[in-house]
């Protein structure tokens, strides 16, 4: 059994939790450290019981609390060589022993979980999605992706649990206040995913073994959590997918912790 919380998500600062009775991890520690034990807390989790930090890119929105959780709790972290190269200016020394690199594809144990990183397109140096695995259950967390090929959907496909990105409503982001150079950016290869593409992409890897969905990185100037979760949910409905009885659907916030849930493969 894994449990699960998305602490924060969206362009202010991003955490993932993922605990199993022998490992607590972060996917992503990119608030404050105060603003990430605050939401730990919330959840019940202490920031004591940590024992990684896994890192998906170096964009302030996912590092900003690693250096601090790291050297406040002796918690290694874990990111690709690119990474570390973007983030170790921004994020302070890491000592020696707790920095910890790897490979892109690489498969890294701590505990029982088995965690994966995979390569995914987005502006930053060498940026990736990770597969947490415990035991035979499996949790997907794609986020800050500008398209998604084969290969990515591999990687997704047979999930217990999905954090996937919805970013925008390509509407709500073509008539909103953003500057041009910004508006490219996002609906770029090397952008974010909207409310449509990410949809489109859950009737492709959703499986009888799924069974939440989380939509993440939702902007707060070109979406709205009502509206990210309509479009999905009116998408895979058309589809055929019974969203609420086969599975959850649900967004997550930029201010507050999802709640600790509990998957399983039956
Ligand atoms: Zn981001
Ligand atoms: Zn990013």
């Amino acid at each position: 059994m894994v449990q699960y919380s998305v602490l924060a998500s969206g362009s202010s600062g991003n955490a993932i939790l993922v605990q199993s009775d022998k490992a607590t991890i972060l996917i992503d520690a990119g608030l404050s450290g105060r603003q990430i034990e605050a939401a730990m807390a919330e959840i019940g989790v202490s920031a004591d019981s940590l024992s990684g930090i896994f890192v998906t890119h170096e964009h302030q929105d996912h590092v900003k609390g690693v250096g601090v959780l790291s050297r406040r709790y002796k918690v290694p972290v874990f990111a690709n060589q690119r990474t570390w190269d973007g983030m170790e200016r921004s994020i302070g020394e890491i000592k020696a022993g707790f920095y910890e690199r790897f490979t892109t594809n690489d498969q890294i144990e701590i505990g029982n979980l088995a965690v994966k990183s995979f390569p995914i397109s987005h502006d930053s140096n060498e940026p990736v999605g990770y597969c947490v695995l415990c035991g035979n259950t499996k949790l997907s967390i794609g986020t800050d992706m500008g398209y998604v090929n084969d290969k990515i959907k591999g990687f997704l496909m047979d999930s217990d649990a999905i954090i996937i990105e919805a970013n925008h409503d390509i509407d709500m982001l073509r008539v909103g206040p953003y500057p041009w150079h910004l508006k490219q950016r996002i609906l770029s290869d090397h952008g974010h995913l909207s409310n449509e593409a990410a949809g489109e992409l859950l009737t492709e890897i959703i499986s009888a073994n799924t069974k939440c969905i989380h939509l993440a990185h939702l902007s707060k100037e070109n979406n709205l959590p009502q509206l990210a979760h309509l479009t999905v949910k009116s998408i895979l409905e058309e589809e055929q997918f019974k969203v609420g009885q086969e599975f959850d659907l649900e967004v997550t916030y930029p201010d507050k912790p999802t709640k600790l849930r509990a998957v399983k493969r039956r």
